[in-house]
């Protein structure tokens, strides 16, 4: 029997095709909307929102398996309320995410982006004592928002840098602590102390702007921020102030609030490294990603349980 399935175009070349057995495939590409019909499975990128409307319009549909961690373009309580199940990719991505993060911090504190443009722009004269002066990161504290699998895989990268660390999350992490040293703290202790603070929660009702013209004020003056999570945890203006006021030193992102529309005043602002949502762009991920998303599809249309399901994760 086959089963009329609805997959996101851009993972055609990541799929196994021997995964794809018994699957009556259309191919959706992430600029057409979301149709209406009878298709039982749906496999979104995270650019597509599938909320009331859309599982409406696909009364057979028993699963979205989103080809992401985040999951908050799915609006998972109308899913659960019409039996549709929900899948990400966890863990998968945990490395590569973490990877990049610290390039992110690596390039934030020691300014390798501005070093890159000074040569290419010609006017570079040579080695100087004072020019583009960083942060030295032994003996610093990199503040963790966040403790998960991609906060946790930052968190066992940083001893090798001689980072002291800080975390927060909502329940403490002994092994994480008896690994690396870090230390569970409140978000005012965690704002008031990190010379980098790195963001790891998901983006949700509770953590959407927290990062925002007060809680940055809190920051240490000289801070820097990287956020390889959503772009939605920060208020983009606010950031864009703080940068330009040269309250915090640097910024770091991977992603934005409203992708790929960037706030024009952060495009702007000084001291940033912005990069386009790459966090887990390697090879092998990608591939990874996308045969867990269809793995899930596989086994919830075989009757089975879902490998990766979300509900109950956050
Ligand atoms: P995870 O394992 O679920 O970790 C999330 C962490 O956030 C946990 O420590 C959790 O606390 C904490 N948390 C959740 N809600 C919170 C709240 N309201 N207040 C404080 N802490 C809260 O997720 P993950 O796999 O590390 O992924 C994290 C996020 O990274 C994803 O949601 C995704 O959006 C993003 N991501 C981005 C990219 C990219 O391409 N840039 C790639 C992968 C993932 P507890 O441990 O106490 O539950």
């Amino acid at each position: 029997m086959t089963h009329r399935v609805l997959i996101a175009a851009e993972i055609r070349n990541l799929v196994e095709l021997a995964q794809l057995t018994d699957l009556d495939i259309t191919w959706l590409a992430a600029d057409e909307p979301t149709p209406k019909g009878d298709w039982v499975a749906l496999v979104p990128l995270l650019s597509r929102w599938v909320g009331g409307t859309e599982l409406k319009n696909l009364p057979n549909l028993r699963i979205v398996a989103n080809v992401a961690v985040g999951y908050n373009n799915v609006d998972v309580v109308a899913a659960e309320m019409r039996g549709v199940m929900v899948t990400n990719t966890p863990g998968v991505l945990t490395e590569a995410t973490a990877d990049l993060t610290w390039a992110l911090i690596l390039a934030t504190a020691r300014r390798i982006v501005e070093g890159v443009d000074l040569v290419r722009s010609g006017t570079w004269t040579g080695w100087q004592p004072e020019q583009l002066l960083g942060l030295e990161l032994r003996g610093r504290t990199l503040g963790l928002l966040g403790a998960g699998r991609i906060g946790q895989a930052v968190g066992r990268r940083a001893p090798a840098f001689g980072l002291r660390i800080l975390y927060s999350a909502r329940t403490p992490k002994p092994d994480f602590e008896k690994e690396t040293g870090a230390v569970h703290v409140d978000t005012g202790r965690l704002l008031a102390e990190s010379d980098i603070l790195s963001l790891h929660v998901p983006s949700t009702p509770e953590t959407k702007g927290i990062v925002n013209g007060e809680t940055l004020a809190r920051m240490k003056r000289g801070a820097i921020l990287i956020n390889t999570s959503r772009g939605d945890l920060i208020r983009e203006e606010a950031l864009a102030m703080a940068l330009e006021r040269g309250h915090l030193a640097a910024a770091g992102l991977d992603v934005y609030a409203d992708e790929p529309t960037i706030h024009p005043r952060l495009l702007a602002a000084p001291r940033t490294v912005l990069l386009p949502h790459i966090g887990s762009a390697t090879e092998e991920t990608r591939r990874k990603m996308a045969t867990i998303a269809i793995a899930n599809v596989q086994s919830v249309l075989s009757g089975k349980p879902p490998l990766t399901p979300v509900y109950g994760a956050v």
